[in-house]
């Protein structure tokens, strides 16, 4: 009586290795790896959350050591434009970020800190270093905190100092 139980008929049979067939499929399937796009750098350790990251160096950007060497493509292009423009600022905060940051772009290199040479710092280079980031399509956060670099009438938006900021910069993105 029990073997009854287990005696499958050829229809069964023909069920059975039909899904058996089709389950092998499946799970071939979903090993199959996916088709990434390539990353653009052979450091894939150092590119971490930044998919989109290129080395900055040889891109005609000036930027300070030790302070990451990686920024997102489109981001890296808008800094071109400007250092096309503007001569008188360097990159302070690159990918991977060297400090704790608030906002998250600094951990996926969307976004970067830009600031004066020192020796040149004022009221009015800064104005300009705003006017001429805000014409190569980016967007300035101004975190030099010092009111002596502010006026009403600069192309700087207000300070707009956090707490971890470490040093008077300009948050472009
Ligand atoms: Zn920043």
């Amino acid at each position: 009586m029990l073997n009854r139980r287990y005696n499958l008929n050829y229809q069964q049979a023909g069920t059975l290795i039909a899904f058996i067939v089709l389950a092998i499929f499946v799970i071939k399937f979903l090993n199959t790896p996916k088709n990434e796009n390539p990353l653009t750098n052979k450091d894939e350790f150092e590119i971490g959350l930044c998919r989109t990251c290129v080395l900055i160096e040889n891109k005609g950007l000036v930027i300070d050591s030790d302070r990451g060497e990686y920024l997102d493509t489109a981001l890296i292009k808008k800094l071109t434009l400007l250092a096309g423009e503007n001569k008188n600022w360097r990159i302070t905060e690159a990918y991977p970020p060297t400090v704790q940051h608030l906002s998250f772009c600094h951990q996926n290199g969307t976004c970067a800190d830009i600031a004066l040479q020192r020796n040149l710092l004022n009221k009015d280079r800064l104005s300009n270093l705003c006017k001429d980031a805000l014409a190569a399509g980016l967007t300035v956060v101004n975190e030099y905190g010092d009111l002596k670099y502010y006026s009403p009438n600069s192309f700087c938006p207000k300070p707009n100092i956090f707490e971890t900021t470490t040093g008077g910069h300009l948050h472009v993105y």
